[in-house]
């Protein structure tokens, strides 16, 4: 649909693996909210989730503007990303803060699809989006952590090996500040089950599998600290332009979806003897959905610019994230719209995507929060929490 596709051939596989899971495969793991294991597995095995582990480590070692292009195709083809983004950059906080024999040890397994690094242990139930007032503590015993604490939305930790987990381990009143004495561990979550860690699915509006995890007492070797113990909430800080910019991208990818398929309907809905695309009151709010992808496709890009050539595009990625979320949201209202009532009937997928693009914008970051950033550190106004 843009002018200029980059990663053709790249687009061209990943559309081919995703046309073998249409519709009716997404729309039966909905009603049974299970996991799409088959997907995952093949886009593993592909090599499509280790594009950004390096070469030396068994992936494919492209720059992010590949995996940006793997997801939007992938939600384009209206498959649900969603499932497993999360393996493609989990993997940075080890990537770029692990020792050597840490990223040994894990990166070739993860590129290799034998161990999967799924879950994301940040958010809380009390904390929320105040990450430095976490409370699950993860307290030194000799050569072990021991943690202690809840987890909320931890998205998909039933299908996942690995845990990059932050907790406290240094107590608030004796840290610098709040979001000193956090630290990074890599939770082995095939030990831990039944062994402290329990998991908890929690039933959403989309097929999410998303958790809460409870950790009780449970023992983790001091070797799965990643980097140095109180840094924890600078790595996490770290991965987050790309993160941003990668869910940007699969929004773009959304929003694409919405626009051909109202567009196709546009083009064969016959209603008072005319297809209803002559229309300019519904053509219009199609190129207007159009327009605004497009727009937000131009901030990715400019986004993933940057950060390619070494910069620390917070800004762009924020405003990437926040404008194609919105930018995917009136695509798939306008594409409700464009309908009729068979916009609402499941068979379509319409209402399906319409609620899995409503997530992003919440998750992983919500909207004030991107707008607070931009008026504090770009435009210099007070800080307002
Ligand atoms: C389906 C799903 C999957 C998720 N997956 C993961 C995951 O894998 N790992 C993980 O760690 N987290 C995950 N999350 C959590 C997600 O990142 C948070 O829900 C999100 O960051 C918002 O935080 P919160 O829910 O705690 O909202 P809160 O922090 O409670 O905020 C509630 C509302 O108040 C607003 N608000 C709060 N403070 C301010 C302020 N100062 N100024 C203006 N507005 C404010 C927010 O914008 C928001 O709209 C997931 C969430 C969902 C719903």
């Amino acid at each position: 649909m843009t002018s200029e596709p980059s990663y053709f051939d790249l687009r061209d596989a990943v559309g081919k693996l995703c046309a073998k899971y249409p519709g009716e495969y997404w729309r039966k793991l909905d009603r049974e909210m299970a996991y799409p294991t088959e997907f995952v597995s093949e886009l593993t095995q592909a090599g499509w989730l280790a594009v950004l582990i390096p070469e030396e480590y068994g992936g494919a070692g492209l720059p992010l503007s590949a995996a940006a292009a793997v997801l939007e195709e992938m939600q384009a083809a209206g498959c649900n990303g969603g499932a497993c983004h999360a393996q493609m950059y989990t993997m940075g906080t080890l990537l770029r803060h692990g020792s050597s024999e840490q990223k040994q040890r894990y990166l070739p397994a993860i590129a290799s699809g034998e161990l999967r690094l799924q879950a994301f242990g940040v958010t809380e139930p009390s904390s929320g989006t105040d990450t430095g007032s976490l409370k699950t503590t993860a307290k030194l015993d000799g050569d072990h952590f021991v943690i202690n604490g809840q987890k909320i939305w931890t998205s998909r930790a039933e299908h996942s090996d690995l845990m990059i987990l932050l907790a406290r381990t240094t107590p608030l009143e004796e840290s610098e500040k709040k979001t000193s004495g956090l630290s990074v561990i890599l939770v082995d979550m095939r030990e831990a089950m039944g062994n402290g860690l329990t998991i908890r699915p929690i039933r959403t509006m989309m097929n999410h599998a998303t958790t809460e995890v409870f950790f009780d007492n449970l023992r983790v070797p001091v070797e799965n600290l990643i980097g140095e113990e109180g840094r924890g909430f600078k790595y996490i800080l770290t991965g987050m332009n790309a993160e941003r910019i990668l869910i940007a991208a699969e929004c773009v990818g959304d929003a694409k979806w919405f626009i051909n398929k109202a567009s196709e309907y546009a083009k064969q809905r016959k209603v008072f003897g005319r297809i209803i695309g002559q229309n300019q009151g519904v053509q219009f709010p199609i190129a207007k959905a159009y327009a605004n992808m497009r727009a937000s496709e131009l901030m990715v890009n400019e986004a993933l610019r940057l950060y390619e050539a070494g910069e620390n595009p917070g800004a762009e990625a924020n405003m990437a994230k926040m404008l194609a979320a919105d930018a995917s949201f009136e695509a798939a209202n306008m594409c409700i719209q464009t309908h009729g009532g068979f916009g609402f009937a499941e068979e379509f997928d319409i209402e399906r995507k319409f609620r899995e693009t409503r997530l992003y914008q919440t998750a992983p970051i919500s909207t004030n929060l991107i707008l607070s950033y931009l008026a504090e550190h770009i435009l210099g106004l007070p800080r307002s929490y």
